[in-house]
């Protein structure tokens, strides 16, 4: 089991030197990032100056980081003067109630309604054509796919792709793009963009969470957003319900200390009973992974398709990421997930034995 690392510790963990060897890979990366950023943005402003169509494509049941980069983008794009198009794969088609504050709603456009054959999709935070859904095939279709994105594990599956494992989120990626394309961060641009950073780093809390975003952070709150109510909207806002099903998640919580693992679980007809849905429980995952005595976090989350949605976290000794993509899934080496069409105890056996089986990382 993990010793609980003392703030004493933390003090001596080693901090890179700028000019080694970790340092010079990273610029390398960063430069081959920028070369498919520089082609990302011609694409994007070729397609917006010969009015060709343009669909903008988040994961599959959204996140901040998703649907606040895509909206971003499409409120960039729409500045331009270009009529670009939002979707996402989700039954039924709804923003998330944690996002509903979201500006540029009126981008959006059901995945039954989307061009047949855009002439350019641009896909946000999906590591996997797998993670479009049902827009995964449009998105082949496409005459150009773009992917735009920060996972590890990404499968390159577009025909340019500015895939950057450093960023805190897609939304700091998406700015980038941005700035590129001359378009002025203005209030609504700063809200979906804080949204994306928002949410990945945890409210500014995980590993990720660098200089570059705190500056970034700056920008934002220097346009005016009212920072404090999308915070409180996206982690701290629930219905009267989640208390009582809260409850009961915690209430059944395993400890597994031969395994260094800690979970739980929500059946549908937990979920139905409480009169709640599947993105409001995004957040138990949160108060599990605080667990002391495990390493490994994880929280199983049935959809009304049966299927579980399993969320993993980890403290840095395990590199859930790994784990998730070898079971099907994807993720950040600490923050990873995947699907599981098998009853609850059978996924659950395949994850214990692949975490029996992954390396210990040094903390
Ligand atoms: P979540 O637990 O849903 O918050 O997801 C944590 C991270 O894992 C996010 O970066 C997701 O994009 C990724 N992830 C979650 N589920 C899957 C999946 N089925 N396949 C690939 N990546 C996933
Ligand atoms: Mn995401
Ligand atoms: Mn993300």
């Amino acid at each position: 089991m993990t010793d609980v690392t003392s703030l004493a510790d933390l003090s001596l963990l080693p901090v890179p030197e700028a000019g080694d060897a970790t340092a010079r890979t990273q610029a390398e990366s960063g430069d081959a990032v920028g070369e498919q950023r520089n082609r990302a943005v011609e694409a994007i402003l070729s397609a917006v100056q010969g009015g060709e169509s343009i669909l903008l494509v988040a994961h599959v049941d959204p996140d901040g980081d998703s649907l606040g980069s895509a909206i971003a983008l499409g409120l960039a794009l729409r500045t331009l003067g270009s009529r670009a198009s939002v979707s996402f794969d989700s039954d039924p088609f709804v923003v998330p109630r944690s996002l509903t504050f979201l500006p540029g709603q009126d981008l959006l456009v059901p995945p039954a309604l989307v061009p047949a054959t855009p002439d350019l999709v641009v896909t946000l935070d999906a590591g996997s054509l797998g993670r479009l859904g049902a827009l995964g095939r449009v998105a082949t279709r496409a005459r150009r796919m773009v992917v735009i994105d920060h996972h590890a594990s990404n499968t390159r599956f577009g025909d340019i792709n500015v895939i950057d494992a450093d960023a805190a989120s897609t939304s700091v990626m998406i700015t980038d793009v941005i700035d590129a394309l001359g378009v002025e961060l203005d209030h609504d641009l700063a809200v979906a963009i804080y949204t994306g950073l928002v949410t990945d780093t945890g409210s500014f809390r995980y590993a990720a969470t660098t200089p570059v975003v705190h500056q970034l952070a700056a920008r934002l709150l220097a346009t005016g957003i009212r920072h404090d109510l999308i915070t409180r909207t996206v982690w701290d806002t629930h219905r009267f319900g989640y208390l009582r099903l809260l409850g009961e998640l915690l209430g059944r919580a395993r400890l597994e200390p031969e395994h260094d693992l800690v979970w739980t679980w929500c059946a549908f007809p937990d979920l139905t009973r409480a009169g709640l849905t599947l993105d409001e429980i995004e957040g138990v995952i949160d108060i599990v992974r605080a667990t002391a005595e495990a390493e490994v976090a994880v929280v199983c989350k049935q959809g009304a398709d049966e299927v579980w949605r399993v969320s993993v976290r980890s403290k840095g000794a395990v590199d859930v990421g790994a784990v998730c993509t070898e079971l099907g899934g994807g993720g950040h080496r600490f923050a990873a997930g995947l699907t599981s069409s098998n009853p609850l105890e059978q996924t659950l056996d395949s994850l214990r034995d692949a975490l029996v089986r992954a390396p210990r990382l040094p903390v």
